[in-house]
């Protein structure tokens, strides 16, 4: 049996709130309006998993699957320096890729299950796993088969966490929500229906805060009853060295 490792957000409030960081062997959805923090995150988490264990860090390399072309090697670079890491290091174990199409998206996680039983991977990042599914799958009445290849593609990403005892990072959208859903107070929900609610582990929730200041709430986590989101939340700020307190 392989044991869970926790890789520190860069935020010891946001950690706190996820029992230690976020978890290999299974999926790590944030989800949030844009400029909330989900990419910023990656980067971070992209520099942490690289630190020793002793330092809350992965010991591991990464895999980043790019849908929306938003990586930047430049963003790196601080957030290793704020970790006193050396940076070129840290980018040669980012192993990046852009995907252009669902399928390609898919195709590339078959290529990575191959690199991973060769080098210790210990994160993978996809940023966004559904903005390539919102525009392939755009049509009216194709909503059944998004759905279903959604599925499919999650499945894919459940089974690498688990196999490469990696941890899994994705981003989604929201959307418009006129009945309310889950926020009575913010009428958007994640993209994605079930198939994704029920794929993701754990889910934050992001919000813009004041100036950089970013609020995240917690859902769906395994040790709550289901549907019930932790009635805390945390505040952190996104600056150019990653997430912070
Ligand atoms: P989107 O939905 O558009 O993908 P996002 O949730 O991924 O948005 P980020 O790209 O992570 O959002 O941006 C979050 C915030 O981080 C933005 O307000 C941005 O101004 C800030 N930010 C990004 N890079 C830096 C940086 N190098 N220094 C300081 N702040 C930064
Ligand atoms: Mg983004």
């Amino acid at each position: 049996r392989k044991s869970v490792v926790r890789i520190t957000t860069g935020s010891q409030a946001l950690d706190e709130l996820l029992g230690g960081g976020i978890e290999t062997l299974c999926i790590t959805e944030a989800f949030g309006e844009f400029r909330s923090g989900k990419t910023q995150l990656a980067h971070t988490l992209c520099v942490s998993t690289q630190l020793p264990i002793h330092m809350h860090g992965g010991n591991g390399k990464v895999a980043y699957i790019d849908t929306e072309g938003t990586f930047r090697p430049e963003r790196i670079v601080p957030i290793a320096e704020r970790f006193g890491m050396d940076a070129n290091a840290v980018l040669d174990n980012i192993i990046y890729a852009r995907a252009y199409t669902y399928e390609h998206q898919y195709n590339l996680l078959l290529g990575l299950a191959a690199k991973m039983a060769e080098e210790p991977f210990r994160l993978l990042i996809v940023d966004s796993v559904i903005a390539l599914f919102r525009v392939d799958f755009s049509g009216r009445g194709e909503l059944a088969e998004r759905q279903q290849k959604l599925a499919q593609m999650l499945s894919r990403l459940t089974k690498i966490a688990e196999e490469f005892n990696v941890a899994v990072y994705i981003t989604n959208q929201v959307i418009a929500d006129p009945g309310g859903g889950m926020f009575i107070t913010d009428p958007k929900k994640p993209a994605g229906g079930h198939v994704l609610a029920h794929a993701a582990t754990i889910r934050l929730m992001l919000r813009k805060g004041k100036g950089e200041q970013r609020v995240c709430k917690i859902f769906d986590a395994p040790n709550l009853p289901e549907g019930e989101a932790i009635s805390f939340y945390i505040i952190y700020t996104v600056t150019s060295g990653g997430i912070m307190d």
